[in-house]
């Protein structure tokens, strides 16, 4: 089906590819930098560059819908509600990685959008393999609705809730596709590297303040 994330590298014209699964890297086009949250869909051009960078929409298809939508009240009123359901999404996630299960409301709502939005499948080329995947085709803004609804149903039913996980260190989810199932961090580059660097310098602070007035200091270190 057609959700997992399908950009390979972690930033993509200025959108955040750490998910794992298309829903969380549209959870995560809100995450919150250290100047408070960011909401990286603020307008319809933005939500197209996102669609085309999680590869929903070709390139020269996004150029199209971005004309054609831009300064369109039904895109205007669409990109509203579709940061709304991105907003409940996240209580739902936060809810599943505590362990709760979703709750009916949500359910029914995104039963709703698959019915009035039915995913298009078709056979597609994937390098060398074919694959059944998305072949959705959007024309106007609610068809945008079919791959997120689908992408959202598929991850609520196939990941396991310990899979999906929130970053230690910052916002983002994402879910946990390392064979370990110890992945800790959005991203090694983004949070990884940041909690590992402040846990050394709190070992060594540790170290200092247990370290004797006489003695050999570096083998207490680290
Ligand atoms: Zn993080």
């Amino acid at each position: 089906m057609p959700v997992a994330s399908k950009a390979p590298t972690e930033w993509i014209d200025g959108f955040l590819f750490v998910g794992n699964h298309l829903a969380l890297d549209f959870l995560n086009t809100r995450p919150v930098l250290a100047e408070g949250p960011k909401e990286l869909l603020p307008d319809v051009e933005a939500l197209v560059r996102w669609l085309v960078a999680s590869r929903v929409l070709t390139p020269q298809k996004g150029r199209i819908l971005s004309r054609k939508w831009q300064d369109t009240p039904q895109a205007s009123v669409f990109l509203r509600q579709i940061r709304k359901f991105r907003e409940r999404l996240r209580a739902v996630v936060i809810g599943q990685e505590a362990g709760r299960s979703v709750s009916d409301a949500f359910m029914a709502e995104l039963n709703s959008l698959l019915k009035q939005h039915p995913s298009v499948i078709g056979l597609l080329r994937k390098g060398k393999k074919l694959k059944l995947d998305a072949a959705s085709e959007p024309e106007k803004p609610t068809d945008v609705w079919a791959p997120i609804a689908i992408a959202v149903a598929e991850l609520l039913s196939n990941s396991s809730p310990g899979r999906l996980r929130k970053c230690e260190a910052c916002i983002v989810h994402f879910l946990d596709t390392s064979k370990k199932g110890s992945r800790r961090w959005c991203s090694m580059n983004i949070c990884g590297n940041r909690i590992k660097v402040a846990a050394y310098q709190q070992r060594k602070r540790t170290a200092r303040k247990k370290m004797p007035l006489r003695g050999n200091a570096s083998s207490t270190l680290i």
